[in-house]
């Protein structure tokens, strides 16, 4: 049985301005969604179970739900309905830009969409969720030198670590965009587990520095949120 890792960006009606709308995930299509994982018997899990399951332990009907960018939005429209189903999550900070925007790609997109504070942080880690780092300040890791690659992924979990006082062990690349030297210094820095953008189920034996993900978009209804979970799914 494979493990499925759902990515999510933003909760929330896109402006009219947006480009890459698809990045926008309704709050009512989020319920929907998680509504339906619950009564199909789903339960979700966070780094530490998938570490057990590409340990060789089974795990059934099990989602891992991320969140990159740790946008604003998040943290008042995804985290409460993911409370009232009893579900967890991972959010991944890019941690130069707490309580900023992002900075990374505002002009392509066309809209400045505000990241979470600390506090916001802080208070989901209490409720549960798990944090991750989504380096200082999402660059394309693959273009960086050897040292400021080491900056993004040291920097970042150290900063996470000493403003929340808990170990960071996962990580997310920025655009998805790793290549073998990258993910090696992901695990040189001390994390245990990378996710990319890769589409496709968690199996046992995968890489751990390069987990799939199932592309949650603005259009990811019932029927499709079914197929992606599906064994039929690549
Ligand atoms: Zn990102």
């Amino acid at each position: 049985m494979s493990l499925k890792a759902l990515m999510y960006h933003n909760i929330g009606k896109p402006p009219k301005e947006a480009n890459l709308k698809s990045l926008y995930t309704n709050p009512k299509l989020f319920e929907r969604q998680i509504k339906t994982l619950k009564m199909l018997g789903f339960t979700s899990i966070t780094s530490n179970e998938i570490l057990d399951f590409l340990n060789g332990k089974d795990f059934k009907k099990r989602v891992c739900i991320t969140f990159d960018d740790a946008y604003k939005d998040i943290f008042e429209n995804a985290l409460p309905i993911l409370k009232k189903y009893n579900f967890k999550a991972i959010i991944f900070v890019p941690v130069s830009l707490v309580g900023d925007y992002n900075r990374w790609d505002f002009e392509r997109v066309k809209v400045k969409k505000p990241i979470a504070c600390w506090e916001d942080i802080r208070q989901a880690l209490k409720e549960g969720f798990e944090v991750g780092s989504h380096t200082m300040t999402h660059k394309a890791l693959t273009d960086l030198d050897d040292k400021s690659l080491k900056q993004e992924l040291e920097l970042s979990k150290k900063i996470l670590e000493d403003k929340l006082g808990i170990e960071i062990t996962t990580f997310c690349y920025p655009y998805g965009d790793y290549d073998d030297r990258v993910a090696n210094a992901v695990k040189e820095a001390g994390y245990k587990l990378a996710f990319s953008v890769n589409s496709g189920h968690i199996q046992k034996g995968d890489n751990p520095y390069i987990l799939k993900r199932l592309h949650m978009r603005h259009n990811t209804n019932v029927f499709r949120l079914l197929l992606k979970l599906s064994i039929l799914y690549r």
